[in-house]
Parts: C-alpha cells; sequence; structure tokens
C-alpha cells in the first residue's frame, strides 16, 4: 500500500536545530511503510530574517540527505510500495517576494507545493491566525497563477478563509490544504470551515489531515485523527483526503501517532472505522497520487 504524508519541517529542524530528535528519520519511515514524505522547506518565525540564505541552508540539508540515499521523485506517482521517497514543498511563500522567476527556478528543483502564507501576513496573502478578512493580494492572485502554471500546487494550510475563497475564484487549479483539519469538530483558525472543505473537495482539491493534538481535538489519539477523515468524507472528501502529520513540526503527538513509525495504527485505525479497503487506499495513498493527477500541467 502506498502511504503518503504531505506534510513534515524536518528540513527546517535539520538546518536550524542540528542535533535535536528527529521524528522523520529513514528508519522510521521504513518502520511506517511511508512510501512518499513531503519535506517542507519553512520560512520560520523569524519574520524579516534572511529569507534566501534559510532556504539555501535547507536545500542544503536536502542535497545532504540525497547523499545519504534519500531519492527525490517529482511527482507522487512515482512513489512505489515498499520504498521511501521524498517530494519538495514550502510552507511560507516569502521566498517568492522578488518575483516569478524565483517560482520557476523552485519549481526546476523540484518543489510541487507551496503553502501561500504561515503565521505572518506576506506579499501574497494573509494568515488565518492574523484574524484578516482580506483577500489574496493581486501580487498573491499573480504568484498562484504562476505557481499553478508551472506546477506548484496552491497550499492553502494558514492561509485565512478569505484568501481560500479567492483561490477558489480566480485561480484555474483546485487548491489542496497539506496539513489542516475541520473547524466543526475543533474551533480553530487553522481547521477549515465545512464551506470551504465543501468548496475545495467540489473544485477537485485535497486535504491532508493534522496530527497537532491543537488541531485534532481532545483525547488526540487515532480515533480522534479519524474522526476528521470521516467529517471531510461527508462533506464531499472521498478520495480526496489522506495524511498531512505535521511531525518535526509539532511537539505534541496524538497517543499511538507519535511518528511516521505508526502510520500502521492510524491505517488499521480506518479500517476499525468501517473504511473499504479501496478507501483506505486512497486515504493512505492513492487521493494524493490523483490529485497532482487533476492539476497536471
Ligand atoms: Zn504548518
Amino acid at each position: 500500500m502506498i502511504i503518503c504524508d504531505t506534510h513534515c519541517d524536518t528540513l527546517y529542524n535539520l538546518q536550524v536545530r542540528p542535533g535535536s530528535h528527529l521524528d522523520v528519520t529513514m528508519d522510521t519511515l521504513k518502520k511506517g511503510g511511508v512510501s512518499l514524505q513531503t519535506l517542507a522547506m519553512f520560512v520560520g518565525p523569524g519574520r524579516k530574517g534572511d529569507v534566501e540564505a534559510l532556504f539555501a541552508g535547507m536545500f542544503h540539508q536536502f542535497e545532504l540527505l540525497k547523499e545519504q540515499g534519500w531519492k527525490q521523485v517529482d511527482d507522487p506517482s512515482e512513489a512505489v510500495d515498499g520504498e521511501v521517497s521524498v517530494m519538495l514543498s514550502i510552507e511560507g511563500c516569502e521566498p517568492f517576494d522578488p518575483g516569478l522567476e524565483v517560482i520557476d527556478e523552485y519549481r526546476r528543483r523540484g518543489v510541487r507545493m507551496a503553502a501561500i502564507t504561515w503565521n505572518h501576513e506576506n506579499t501574497l496573502a494573509y494568515p488565518a491566525m492574523s484574524g484578516s478578512t482580506q483577500g489574496l493580494k493581486p501580487y498573491g492572485v499573480e504568484a498562484i497563477r504562476f505557481m499553478q502554471q508551472v506546477g506548484i500546487a496552491a497550499d492553502v494550510s494558514h492561509l485565512n478563509d478569505a484568501g481560500v475563497r479567492d483561490i477558489l475564484e480566480k485561480c484555474d487549479k483546485p487548491p489542496m490544504a497539506s496539513h489542516s483539519n475541520c473547524r466543526a469538530l475543533v474551533n480553530h483558525p487553522r481547521n477549515l470551515s465545512d464551506e470551504l472543505l465543501r468548496d475545495i473537495f467540489a473544485a477537485g482539491g485535497y486535504v491532508g489531515v493534522n496530527f497537532w493534538p491543537t488541531i485534532v481535538g481532545d483525547p488526540a489519539n487515532v480515533d480522534r485523527v479519524v474522526d476528521h477523515i470521516v467529517h471531510m468524507y461527508e462533506l464531499g472528501g472521498e478520495g480526496k483526503v489522506g495524511f498531512g502529520s505535521d511531525f518535526d513540526g509539532i511537539e505534541r503527538k496524538p497517543e499511538g501517532l507519535t511518528g511516521p513509525q505508526d502510520f500502521p495504527n492510524l491505517i488499521e485505525g480506518l479500517r476499525r472505522r468501517g473504511f473499504a479497503e479501496e478507501d483506505v487506499k486512497n486515504i493512505a495513498g492513492l487521493g494524493l497520487v490523483n490529485y497532482f493527477k487533476r492539476i497536471a500541467v
């Protein structure tokens, strides 16, 4: 079975906190049977810090992983059962400040998804955590249209509601949320409303469910994570929902989901809830593969 995870912050930790404990290692990925791990290059909380140097550092960490045998793929369809592959993403589009040519450069280096904001306003948009009701900025619309043209998925995790709505209305391809849950289950700005989830799914988008206990709900465990998947299925998410763990970006973890090695527990939790094997396969990874077919350029 192909298992895909659309978000972790491992590269950021390798760059900023060398030597710290990592949830995501080749060992834990193999133990969990993960076929595709997306590695985010995360802008971090240093707002006006040297974004260029930080991202150069994370690209360097990625090169070091590849020297150790980590295999980069350019599309989820390249994921192979029984093998671990990794794909690049961005969390916070601050690197795209200089202009569209930078987006092209990131795409050429293998970036396939980009979260428009993290928790700070940038030149594209406003984050969910800001409480802003303003939509995308003009450069945001331009940059996201260009991202979609060159094959970078617009990732709405961390983006405010008005920004998500703007992507649905002003951009050609359906967005994804790499690591977000249901606001109807846990009322938190980082979670997506039923209305937005319905529209994301109806447009052909995709959502990876986040394991961060704060937005999973109490008691944070495998069953609470499954609750979010069930709710998304009720909103039209069949075949359009998967996993976006946020490992190495979260300190607390749900019981029974403490790292990639625990993915089998979640797969078992889906079966226990009554999901048919076809649905389990979609949620585990095929849904992501199919989303990238829908947004193919
Ligand atoms: Zn995040």
